[in-house]
């Protein structure tokens, strides 16, 4: 179908009121939910396919997580378009005054490869409980999940309320020329602002969920072993291809080789010696991204890892040391299993490391100490913030989710998630029989006074 076409006829729905009650909204939420539950099966194999995603993983970050979000968004849907009673001002009496919530209307969303699911399904699900209509375009780099998309949801959908449209960024240019009441993007920094300059001529509102080259700082005195786990657990997660993936690990020099050794006993614990016949590692997106990993390990330390398999698209989890400071370690988002180990001395010398970590999606640290844990958060802007742990805060669908600068603007999910998919409006109701004259000219100076002392309001 012509996207133009398809535009105005979600336009003519959208107007036509056809999105707004609670009815519709519950229905089309339940129409996807079983778009997810009929077709598990080819879910989870289009997501090994693509990412070799492991069952496990496929089902509680993919599946289950977007079957919970209906779950707890449909009691919400009576909540959407409540008016708020506010008070009104003497001067405007007699009158009633509501702060309300308005849809946007038809709404583009663009997804990324990482989660290919979640990442495309959760905003569709906050899109279409705020009574938006749909345009979703999945990532061309998870084709199989991305054709899965297609034909179940445009089978269950009439393209009036939600259409896949597949394809890749000449697709997304030519989805984003078109008047798309909101756009919703998730994906790189570098496209994320090549999309708001696009929109800023036309000043369409939109909602960026970008890059997170996300700090992992890690003091004196908890258990390593399960610092440890928990990092190798957010890092090794998707093949560490997560946006909020601890991106580096910053610790204290008195812990460098006893935290290095844990880690590396814990990736033996998770994966085996040999990881690449792990059911529980995942593989690269693509060739492109493969070499670029390879490519970001030229003039580091190896400390661990090694083995890779090019034609598997295996990356084996690594652990790696930066000596040298102009090292694209330090500067590009890694999106793989690389996880550089950056010691620290002292306060000043993690300050200067820090640097490297501008705005992330998440701050992490490990620490007992939670007036320093406060200090971070009052010195480093980050999308969340969690301590003694890393990547779960995501799982915890309970929680707004966003980021901060170069990471995004905007955020979205639980309760979040129908709000980023509405606008805050006002709603007054003026009686139509009588009219307090004290405002209307001609202006009386007694009136001017008492307004001018406070003493009308
Ligand atoms: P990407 O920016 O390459 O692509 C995302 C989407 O934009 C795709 O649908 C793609 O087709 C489209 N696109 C690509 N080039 C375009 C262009 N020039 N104009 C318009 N659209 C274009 O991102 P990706 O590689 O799919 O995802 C990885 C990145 O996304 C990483 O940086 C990761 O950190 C980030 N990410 C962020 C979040 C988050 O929630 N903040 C989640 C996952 C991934």
């Amino acid at each position: 179908m012509d996207a133009k076409q398809l535009l105005a006829g979600q336009l003519e729905f959208f107007l036509s009121g056809g999105t707004r009650s609670p009815a519709f909204r519950r229905e089309s939420l339940l129409r996807l939910r079983r778009v997810l539950t009929d077709n598990q099966e080819a879910f989870i194999e289009a997501l090994a396919s693509d990412l070799g995603k492991p069952r496990m993983e496929a089902v509680t970050a993919e599946l289950g997580f977007c079957v919970q979000e209906i779950d707890t968004t449909i009691p919400q849907l009576g909540r959407v378009f409540q008016n708020s009673r506010r008070g009104t001002p003497f001067l405007l009496w007699p009158g009633r005054s509501y702060a309300t919530r308005e849809p946007y209307g038809p709404t583009l969303i663009l997804g990324p490869w990482n989660y290919p699911l979640n990442l495309t399904l959760v905003p569709v699900i906050g899109a279409l409980a705020a009574g938006n209509t749909v345009v979703l375009k999945p990532s061309e780099l998870a084709p199989h999940t991305a054709d899965v998309l297609a034909k179940t949801l445009n089978a269950a959908f009439g393209p009036q309320v939600l259409r896949v449209v597949t394809g890749g960024p000449d697709t997304a240019k030519e989805l984003l020329d078109l008047d798309f009441r909101f756009v919703f993007f998730t994906g790189s920094s570098a496209v994320g602002r090549k999309i708001a300059a696009s929109l800023a001529p036309r000043l369409i509102p939109c909602i960026l969920e970008l890059g997170g080259k996300n700090p992992c700082v890690v003091e004196p005195g908890l258990p390593l072993r399960l610092v440890a786990q928990r990092i190798a657990f957010g890092k090794f997660y998707n093949a560490g291809q997560t946006c909020v993936a601890p991106d580096s690990v910053l610790v204290h020099s008195s812990l460098f080789a006893e935290l290095t050794d844990e880690l590396k006993r814990v990736i033996g614990d998770f994966f085996g010696a040999d990881p690449s016949s792990s059911p529980s590692f995942g593989r690269i997106i693509n060739d492109t991204h493969f070499q670029r990993l390879e490519a970001l390990l030229k003039g580091s330390e190896i400390l661990s890892g090694g083995n890779n398999k090019p034609a598997e698209r295996y990356f084996a989890p690594t652990l790696v040391t930066v000596r040298d400071q102009s090292s694209p370690l330090l500067t590009q988002e890694i999106f793989g299993p690389v996880l550089p180990i950056l010691p620290y001395k002292d306060k000043h010398e993690l300050g200067l490391l820090l640097k490297n970590f501008p705005s992330p999606l998440a701050l992490y640290a490990f620490s007992l100490d939670k007036d320093f844990f406060r200090r971070l958060r009052l010195s480093y802007p980050a999308g969340s913030y969690v301590l003694n742990d890393v990547f779960t805060h995501i799982l915890n669908r309970e929680l707004p989710f966003g980021g901060v600068g170069a990471s995004g603007v905007g955020s979205y999910r639980g309760r979040e998630g129908w709000k980023a998919f509405t606008r805050p409006s006002s709603l007054m109701e003026r009686s139509p029989q009588w009219e307090l004259p004290l405002r209307l000219p001609p202006y009386r100076d007694s009136v001017t006074r008492m307004i001018q002392k406070g003493s009308l309001k």
